[in-house]
């Protein structure tokens, strides 16, 4: 088995004059968190390109590198002797697309998520002015596109399509009247949008202009190329070095990069951070997908953590000591390895820690103070609903940790303490080995602080041993998948599991439902007889997870139950019980058995997505980089 290197960034002291310092956040906190109810929606990609490869070519790649945050249109614009669009309707083309557009050494690119006007082709971005000396491609919502569009029609505009994105087209080409400076202009316009939004614009001079405003936007650079993009995975092979453009700034490039600062309009120096890039290697180097690939890294990605994690703590155990209230937080996934890292404090640090999840508009309680600590496991580290309550944290003065896969987060950035997941690029939108990853970094983090962290090391390492062992015997995959197949015909499907599983069977859930589209339902095997044992019937599926633990007695009286009532039960431990239908061993790790148990629960998941025909990779109505707000 081969395996990545970890993705890392370090700190890299450019020619260029630094100035921001570790904290700054830019004008995050001045973002609205929401605008009469409506929330953002952005889970789609921008993409630039200036260098002396063919553009279309490079800007593709780089929009086939974004598909994992969702999209359902995309579009290519390059600069030959004039600027020459192609956009579309559904999946990314391949190079014979991008073959079509002339040779160029500049071009831009976007994948759409539809929020204004229809999934068509002239919806598509990017977006021409007028006289077709820019066009324009955007990730966000002009939340205010109404009242500026009105004013627009008034003063005689036309418009070719209906999204909110052709309005800032139409604005910028307003401003134009009066300062012949393109990027004046962009910056004018750019102030009176409301919402969250990120542009790039390509100019027929040769110049890509991006601002922004929500969406994240990173530039990558090497000797002689320039990348902008929504996130650094996208053009990870080609660039040695990446400036995080932060909310509220705009970039151009002019044979030199600039940076400036939309309010006042003044130039800012930059930093620029070194990548290691060895890591971004996106392929599935044999695997049939990369969910299963990514899950064949687990063992991987906990010696990561034992190897990297623990130089970091001292400062920040001190800091989870001596904090009032520890909240952990995160979505989706993340909401769930948030859960188990406070479960770990609990039960080995004895910190009373309580986690929340994004979507619950924590801020909302006023409970956050100066002395408390929030830890938030993120992959993008751009999940907005997180974000949301970290922006109010930061002004609140509350001490934030992060621990982020991607490169040159948001997040990362709005951290006193910044843990990096170091799990490589994972592609697949089911979260599987970042989510091993931050439950395998939050037990650690839990006997540390108990003064353990030796102990904690060495039953990870086991772990891992054991867990490598356990992938690759082939006769774990064929028995979990002949259950795959059983359970692909069910209707429902129900998880039990206490204690240190509790978070491992709402994972396991999570996963079966996204990738079965099944129902499944992940119950608390105490709670069992409080209300969710009237839907035990003959042949219901219960999948159960029981360990060696105190919870063991329990977990077993509610197998019992369910199956006085008929239900069909398949049991994941690491010792076969009588009540088992059917059996499914794992390793005994101990401490670390929770983390073991996952592995099954996401192969389970795996195998009935590619059982029932679907896209493994891409679950249908899911994005990876969840940057998503409801939106209404
Ligand atoms: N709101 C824009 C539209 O509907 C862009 C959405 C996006 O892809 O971020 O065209």
């Amino acid at each position: 088995m081969s395996f990545l290197l970890p993705v890392g960034i370090t700190s890299y002291q450019a020619e260029l004059p630094k100035v921001f310092s570790s904290n700054s956040i830019g004008c995050l906190s001045a973002i609205p968190t929401s605008i009469n109810g409506r929330r953002w929606i952005n889970i789609c990609g921008i993409f630039g390109y200036i260098g002396k490869q063919n553009a279309s070519e490079v800007v593709l790649a780089g929009l086939k590198r974004l598909e994992y945050r969702g999209y359902d249109s995309w579009g290519i614009a390059i600069l030959a002797d004039q600027i020459k669009i192609n956009k579309k309707v559904g999946a990314i083309g391949d190079l014979n697309q991008a073959l079509n557009l002339p040779k160029s050494s500049i071009g831009v690119g976007h994948t759409r998520w539809a929020t204004h006007g229809g999934v068509t082709d002239i919806n598509a971005h990017p977006h021409f002015s007028t006289d077709k000396s820019f066009c324009l491609a955007q990730n966000g919502i002009v939340e205010n596109y109404q009242k500026l569009k009105d004013d627009l029609l008034k003063k005689g505009y036309k418009f070719q399509t209906e999204t909110d994105t052709e309005v800032i087209v139409r604005l910028i080409e307003e401003k134009l009247k009066k300062t012949r400076d393109l990027k004046e202009a962009v910056r004018q316009a750019f102030l009176e949008l409301s919402g969250r939004n990120t542009v790039i614009i390509l100019t027929k001079y040769g110049r890509i202009i991006a601002a922004r405003n929500g969406s994240p936007l990173v530039v990558g650079v090497n000797n002689k190329e320039i990348f902008f993009s929504s996130d650094t995975l996208s053009f990870a092979p080609f660039a040695d070095k990446i400036v995080v453009i932060d909310n509220g700034q705009m970039v151009y490039y002019n044979g030199k990069l600039n940076v400036i600062d939309i309010k006042s309009g003044k130039s800012l120096p930059y930093r620029l951070e070194k990548i290691d890039f060895h890591s971004s290697k996106v392929d599935k180097e044999g695997y049939d997908h990369f969910m299963l690939k990514e899950i064949h890294e687990s063992p991987y990605v906990i010696n990561q953590i034992v190897n990297r994690a623990e130089s970091q703590f001292e400062n920040f155990i001190k800091a989870v000591k001596q904090a009032k209230n520890v909240y952990t937080i995160g979505s989706g996934t993340a909401g769930v390895a948030a859960s188990q890292i406070a479960f770990y404090l609990r039960v080995f640090a004895k910190i009373k820690a309580q986690s929340v999840i994004g979507a619950d508009i924590f801020e909302y309680y006023d409970l956050l103070s100066k002395d408390d600590l929030i830890i938030a496991p993120s992959q993008s580290g751009e999940t907005a609903d997180v974000l949301e309550v970290l922006e109010i944290a930061k002004k609140r003065k509350v001490k934030i940790a992060s621990l982020v896969n991607m490169p040159g987060s948001t997040m990362t950035r709005m951290s006193d303490f910044r843990f990096m997941s170091f799990a490589g690029p994972e592609i697949c939108v089911m979260s599987t080995k970042v989510f091993t990853s931050q439950i395998a970094w939050g037990y650690l983090l839990g006997k540390v602080i108990s003064g353990k962290g030796k102990v904690g090391r060495e039953n990870l390492k086991i772990l891992s041993q054991e867990m490598e062992r356990y992938l690759d015997a082939q006769s774990n995959h064929e028995l979990i998948k002949k259950l795959a197949k059983r359970l692909g015909k069910s209707k429902d499907i129900f998880l039990l599991g206490k204690y240190q599983n509790f978070n491992i069977i709402k994972e396991g859930m999570i996963k079966i439902i996204e990738g079965s589209y099944i129902h499944a339902h992940g119950i608390p095997a105490g709670d069992l007889k409080h209300y969710a044992i009237t839907l035990m019937e003959k042949g219901v599926p219960v999948v159960v997870v029981v360990s060696e633990d105190v919870a063991k007695g329990d977990v077993l009286n509610a197998v019992n139950q369910v199956k006085a009532r008929g239900a069909t039960v398949i049991g994941i431990s690491s010792t076969s019980h009588p009540s088992f239908d059917h059996y499914i061993p794992v390793p005994n790790t101990g401490e670390t058995q929770a983390i073991m148990n996952i592995i099954p629960l996401q192969l389970l998941a795996y195998y009935m997505a590619v059982e029932l025909g679907h896209n493994v990779d891409k679950p249908r109505n899911i994005a990876k980089s969840v940057t998503v707000k409801y939106y209404n």
